[in-house]
C-alpha cells in the first residue's frame, strides 16, 4: 500500500508520516526519560492520527535509558554492556511510548529489528506485512533497532537509515527526523559561525552531501551525513524528509507553525516495489567501476553486461547487492549482481561470448540486470527549482 503522492510543507499534507526520534531528545543522562517532552509529542500525533494520518515511530534511546536506570553514563560500553542496558531501556521506553499513546486512546505495537529484516527481501517481506497489519488494526507502530542482540558487525547503528528503510518500506509519503539541530547548513554550525541554514533541498548531490559534518553529539550517532544518508533512501522512493529540531516542546506542531526545518523533496520519479528494496540497501556488498560507454548505457536504461566492468572489488554472491561506479568512481547504479564476485571477476571485461568459455558453463547475459537495477538520483538532471 502506498499513501499518495504529496509535496507540501505542512504535516496535514502527507497521509502516511514516520517519525524518527533520537536517544538526546528523549532522554536526560541524569534524569532519564523526558516525560513531559514525550506527551508533547504525543499530543502531536494523536491530532495526525485524528486527521487521518498513518503514524509510525522509531524511536532511538533504549541504550541511553538504560544506561541511566542502571547506573552505567560514566563510561563507554563494551558490547555486551550495551546490549544489556538496551535491553533494560527498550522495555522503559516501549512502556513509556504505550502509556502516552494510551492517554489519547491510540494502541501501539512495538517493533524490534535487525539488520537482516530489511537488508534480506524474504525478511523485508515479513516485516513490512507486520508494520501494515499494525496500521490496519490502528496500532501505531514504535520501532528500534533490537540493539540487545544486534552485535557492532551486523546492524544499522543509527536510527535515521533504519527510519528510512522503514518509511520506505512502508510506502510513507513523509519522514520526519527529530534531531538536536534544526535542519542542514552549508557547514556544521558548530564548528563554523558562519554557516547557513538551508530551508529546502531539491536533490541530494554531492556538493549537499559535503555540507555534513560528523557525528554532533554523543548520544546521537547519526550526525548529519547519516541524516543525508537517509534522505537519499527516502526521496528516491518516493519519501519526501523533513528535518527540524526536537529540541522544544511539541517539535511537530512547531513545524507547521513554521518553526526551522530543512525539506528535502521526494523524487518526481521514484522507484517502486522490488526497486525501492534495492535501492536503500544499506551496505552494497561489492563494487564494479564501468568504463565510459557502460555509463553511458546505463543512464539509458540498459542492462550492465561484463564487457563494460573494468573493476571488481568485494566479497559477493550472487544476488547481493552492488554499487555500480563510473570511471571516476562516482556512485551511479545499484543493483544486483547476477554473478559472485569470483565469476565477476573472471569475466569483467569479455564479452558475451567469450564469458561461456572461461566460466565452462552457459551463462548469464548481464551482469547487472536493468530489471534488479537503480539509478542514483544524484546523477539526475537538474530540473526543477524550490517551488515554494
Ligand atoms: N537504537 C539505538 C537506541 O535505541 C539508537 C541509535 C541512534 O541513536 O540512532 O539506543
Amino acid at each position: 500500500m502506498t499513501a499518495g503522492k504529496a509535496t507540501g510543507r505542512a504535516l496535514k499534507d502527507y497521509r502516511r508520516i514516520t517519525v524518527k526520534i533520537g536517544s538526546a531528545l528523549l532522554v536526560d543522562r541524569k534524569s532519564g526519560l523526558k516525560r513531559d517532552w514525550l506527551a508533547s509529542l504525543v499530543e502531536d500525533i494523536a491530532a495526525l492520527a485524528r486527521g487521518g494520518a498513518d503514524v509510525l515511530v522509531v524511536s532511538s534511546g533504549a541504550i541511553a535509558l538504560g544506561r541511566t536506570v542502571l547506573g552505567l553514563t560514566a563510561r563507554s560500553l563494551p558490547l555486551e554492556e550495551s546490549q544489556a542496558a538496551a535491553a533494560v531501556g527498550q522495555i522503559e521506553l516501549a512502556g513509556a511510548w504505550s502509556g502516552e499513546l494510551a492517554r489519547h486512546g491510540l494502541k501501539s505495537g512495538q517493533v524490534l529489528v535487525t539488520l537482516g529484516d530489511t537488508e534480506e527481501r524474504r525478511r523485508y517481506l515479513n516485516v513490512r506485512a507486520t508494520i501494515s497489519t499494525l496500521l490496519k488494526l490502528k496500532a501505531v507502530p514504535v520501532i528500534n533497532e533490537n540493539d540487545t542482540v544486534a552485535t557492532s558487525e551486523i546492524r544499522y547503528g543509527d536510527n535515521d537509515r533504519l527510519a528510512a528503510r522503514v518509511a520506505t518500506m512502508m510506502g510513507a509519503d513523509l519522514l520526519v527526523l527529530l534531531s538536536d539541530i534544526d535542519g542542514l547548513y552549508t557547514a556544521p554550525p558548530a564548528l563554523d559561525p558562519e554557516a547557513a541554514f538551508i530551508p529546502f533541498v531539491e536533490r541530494i548531490t554531492p556538493q549537499i552531501e559535503a555540507m555534513a559534518g560528523a557525528a554532533a553529539s554523543e548520544l546521537s550517532r547519526g550526525g548529519m551525513k547519516t541524516k543525508l544518508d537517509a534522505g537519499k533512501i527516502a526521496t528516491t522512493a518516493g519519501t519526501a524528509m523533513v528535518i527540524t529540531a526536537g529540541t522544544r516542546m511539541s517539535p511537530l506542531s512547531a513545524i507547521d507553525r513554521g518553526e526551522r526545518a530543512t525539506w528535502f523533496a521526494a523524487s518526481p520519479n521514484p522507484v517502486r516495489g522490488y526497486k525501492t528494496w534495492i535501492a536503500g540497501n544499506l551496505e552494497p556488498a561489492g563494487r564494479v567501476t564501468v568504463d565510459a560507454g557502460a555509463a553511458r548505457a546505463l543512464r539509458q536504461g540498459k542492462s550492465l553486461l561484463p564487457a563494460g566492468v573494468t573493476l571488481v572489488s568485494g566479497r559477493f554472491a550472487r544476488g547481493d547487492t552492488v554499487a555500480i561506479l563510473d570511471p571516476a568512481g562516482t556512485e551511479i547504479a545499484r543493483g544486483l549482481a547476477a554473478y559472485d564476485a569470483a565469476d565477476a571477476v573472471r569475466i569483467a571485461g569479455l564479452k558475451t561470448a567469450e564469458i561461456e568459455t572461461v566460466l565452462g558453463h552457459e551463462a548469464r547475459a548481464a551482469m547487472v540486470h536493468r530489471d534488479d537495477m537503480v539509478m542514483s538520483r544524484a546523477l539526475e538532471t537538474e530540473t526543477a527549482d524550490d517551488p515554494a
